[in-house]
C-alpha cells in the first residue's frame, strides 16, 4: 500500500473519498539552500519527507484515517542564502499562491484535510505559511500546520534547536545522517568548529543573510557532534508532534 498520493490512480483517489477512513494529505515543504560545507542543499526537504514517511507508516493500520504524502514543495523563501552557490529561492507571494492553490484545489474535490509540514525556518518562510493558512481559513478551508518554531512545540526538541543556533548544526545534520548519510560529507563535518549564533535575536535585529549573521560557511551550532542516533530520536519526536496535528485536524 503506497503512502504517496500521486502514485494513486484517479479511481483510487476517488475511492479514498468514499471510503471509511478520513483521508489526510501531508504537504512537505522546505527550501533548497546552503547547509554548511557538509550537508546537502535539500536538508530541509529531507527532514520534512522523513517526518511524513514515518507518520504515514505509523498510521498505516488506522481504521480512522488514511495518511498520504503529497508531492513536496522543495522550494521556499530563501533570502538568507544569498551569495552561496545552490541557494534557489522563490518569492513569498509565489509560495503563498502555491500552498493556497494546492490546498484549495484539493478541498474543492473533497480532500479537506491537508497538513503542511515545514522544516525551513527563515522568518519569511514561516510568515508566508502562516499567511497561507489564514487565507485558506478565510475561504473555509481549515489547513493543519505543524509550526515547529512555536515555543510550546520547540520545547520538545533538542537543546541546540531550542537555542536557536541551529542551521546545519548538530540538530539538522543528525536528521540527515539518520535518513541520507550518503549525502553528508562527514570528513568536512568533523572538522567544523562549533559556532554559536543566536539566529532569532540576530534576525529580529534586522540581519537578513547568513553572512550578515557571521555564518561565513552557512552553518551554526555544532555539526561535528551530529549522530544518526540523535537523528532517529529527533525524528521520533517530530513524528509524534505531527501525529498530534493530524489528530487535531480530523477531530
Ligand atoms: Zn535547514
Amino acid at each position: 500500500m503506497t503512502h504517496r498520493f500521486a502514485e494513486l490512480t484517479t479511481a483510487q483517489a476517488a475511492a479514498l473519498l468514499a471510503g471509511p477512513r478520513t483521508p489526510v494529505l501531508l504537504l512537505p515543504v522546505g527550501a533548497i539552500e546552503p547547509h554548511g560545507p557538509h550537508a546537502p542543499l535539500e536538508t530541509d526537504p529531507i527532514i520534512s519527507a522523513g517526518m511524513c514517511a514515518r507518520a504515514a507508516e505509523r498510521l498505516a493500520g488506522s481504521p480512522d484515517v488514511r495518511v498520504l504524502i503529497l508531492p513536496p514543495l522543495p522550494y521556499g523563501v530563501t533570502e538568507f542564502g544569498v551569495g552561496f552557490a545552490g541557494a534557489v529561492g522563490i518569492g513569498a507571494d509565489t509560495l503563498h499562491a502555491l500552498v493556497v492553490e494546492i490546498c484549495s484545489t484539493l478541498a474543492s474535490q473533497g480532500f479537506r484535510n491537508v497538513v503542511i509540514v515545514n522544516n525551513h525556518f527563515e522568518p519569511g518562510q514561516v510568515a508566508t505559511l502562516r499567511r497561507a493558512v489564514d487565507t485558506l481559513a478565510a475561504r473555509g478551508v481549515r489547513t493543519g500546520y505543524l509550526d515547529l518554531v512555536r515555543r510550546s512545540v520547540a520545547s520538545r526538541l533538542t537543546e541546540e534547536f531550542r537555542s536557536g543556533s541551529c542551521h546545519a548544526g548538530r540538530y539538522e545534520t543528525s536528521l540527515v545522517l539518520a535518513d541520507r548519510p550518503d549525502l553528508v560529507d562527514t570528513t568536512a563535518m568533523s572538522a567544523l568548529p562549533a559556532l554559536s549564533v543566536d539566529m532569532p535575536a540576530a534576525m529580529a535585529a534586522g540581519h537578513a543573510s547568513f553572512t550578515a549573521l557571521g555564518m561565513d560557511r552557512a552553518y551554526c551550532g555544532a555539526p561535528a557532534e551530529a549522530t544518526a542516533e540523535e537523528g532517529h530520536a529527533t525524528f521520533a519526536t517530530l513524528t509524534a508532534l505531527l501525529l498530534d496535528v493530524i489528530h487535531d485536524q480530523v477531530s
